[in-house]
């Protein structure tokens, strides 16, 4: 049967739920990514499902995230959280649970499933097939990335997940890429079919993110007036390197002691991943290096508050092993906000160098601190980088995204629709 219209997705995230505050544990720039982009699709009447898998009893089955848009919670697994290296196990009662969900309505409920994350996109390639609809997946992070720039201290991503990415990628109508860079990991390490992967850049939200008073945002948030501030953003693990700031902040300060009593770091996000088994690790590390008066933990906080903590900023650091996008340099920036951060994956597209921020093409901290000072040490440039900042987020909303991922969703329904008919 030809579907002319989009009128409604399933939108699968296995997990981790939209409704979870991003920043910490598994919940990161997908969540905010489902979130933006299914609030968007529902404004231009296009209804989303969202399913994720329920870790509490007292979730409801179903909750609406917004007008036109539900979160459907899975009985699947222990009603917990679960490391992500459990979830596989759960994926056959996952799947079930949601292809039982879509039978209690009347046939032909969605007219196309995206997956979020491998592990959904294993969901999604059975709904596919079982629904006779599309499958559009995002993959997020790819396995095989991760392990090419293993970060210290982070565990090797296992063979059951680079076999399940490599079926996800074989089934998937169209893979969504953040960056160019992403599609070509994509065909270099996974064999996609190059015409089956789409570049649609991520966004951000131009509202909540931009610019504003620095001298207020300190205000309000305690800090002072006159410093220098660093902040990192996100998920505190390995992969992020929230070491290397740290180690980039005390070679400011011995290169420049008269700093010791005008810098602070500020992490605003919680432990993650690895992270999770050494959550000390980073008050550790910063007593050791003489920094425990300089730092500030912080717990992840709404992105209004997180905004402040961008104005507030002198830079944000982002110098990561790998990243699909990087939506914290895109934040920062669109907060006016300089951003120095490691030159991988989609930070070259969400930084453009020596224009919005400094990308740095080494893991080595003293390159990290030599950016930051030249950027103190100038503050022509940095004004000059701020304005670069502005004006190069500004390209980047979520709208525009959404536009793309519609027509990438009604020209793959048609195909469908084609292939039927013929
Ligand atoms: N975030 C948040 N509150 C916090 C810290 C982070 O809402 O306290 C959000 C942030 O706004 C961003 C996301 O978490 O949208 C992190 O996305 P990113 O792409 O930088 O990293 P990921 O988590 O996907 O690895």
């Amino acid at each position: 049967m030809p579907r002319p219209q989009l009128r409604r997705i399933a939108t699968v995230s296995v997990h981790t739920s939209p409704l979870e505050q991003p920043g910490t544990g598994d919940a990161g720039g997908l969540n905010v990514y489902v979130v933006e982009v299914a609030k968007r699709l529902a404004d231009r009447g296009v209804e989303v499902d969202i399913f994720t898998r329920a870790v509490s009893r007292d979730q409801p089955q179903v909750a609406e995230l917004a007008p036109g848009v539900l979160v459907r919670h899975l009985a699947a697994g222990p009603f917990e959280d679960l490391d992500k290296s459990d979830l596989p196990g759960q994926l056959c009662q996952f799947t079930f649970e949601l292809l039982r969900t879509e039978a209690a309505h009347a046939p032909g409920r969605y007219d196309l499933v995206h997956g979020h994350y491998w592990l959904s996109g294993q969901v999604g390639a059975v709904a596919k097939e079982r629904w006779g609809v599309p499958l559009v997946q995002s993959m997020h992070t790819l396995g095989r990335v991760k392990n090419a720039a293993l970060a210290v201290g982070d565990s090797v991503e296992p063979d059951v997940r680079l076999r399940g990415e490599a079926e996800v990628v074989a089934s998937a109508d169209r893979l969504v890429a953040n960056t160019d860079d992403e599609a070509r990991q994509l065909i270099g390490y996974y064999a996609a079919e190059p015409s089956r992967v789409a570049v649609i850049n991520p966004g951000v939200d131009l509202s909540v993110f931009r610019p504003g008073s620095q001298a207020a945002a300190r205000r309000q948030l305690g800090l002072p007036q006159d410093g220098v501030v660093i902040v990192f953003a996100g998920r505190v693990q390995p992969l992020k390197a929230p070491d290397v700031v740290l180690h980039a902040a005390a070679r400011l300060i011995a290169d420049f002691p008269g700093l010791t009593k005008q810098l602070t770091i500020a992490f605003v996000g919680g432990p993650s991943g690895t992270g999770r088994n050494d959550p000390d690790g980073l008050l550790q590390l910063a007593g050791r290096l003489g920094l425990a008066s300089q730092v500030r933990l912080e717990p992840p906080c709404p992105q209004p508050e997180l905004a402040d903590w961008y104005r507030a900023a002198t830079v944000v650091m982002v110098p990561s092993y790998s990243e699909s996008f990087g939506l914290v340099a895109m934040e920062a920036q669109a907060c006016g906000t300089p951003v120095v951060a490691a030159a991988v994956g989609g930070l070259r597209t969400a930084v453009r160098h020596g224009y919005s921020g400094i990308l740095v093409e080494s893991r080595d901290p003293g390159h990290y601190a030599r950016a930051v000072r030249e950027l103190i040490e100038a503050p022509a440039k940095l004004a000059r980088l701020a304005n670069g900042a502005r004006e190069h987020a500004s390209r980047f909303g979520w709208s525009a995204t959404v536009d793309s991922l519609l027509q990438l969703y009604t020209a793959v329904t048609a195909e469908a629709a084609a292939a039927v008919e013929a």
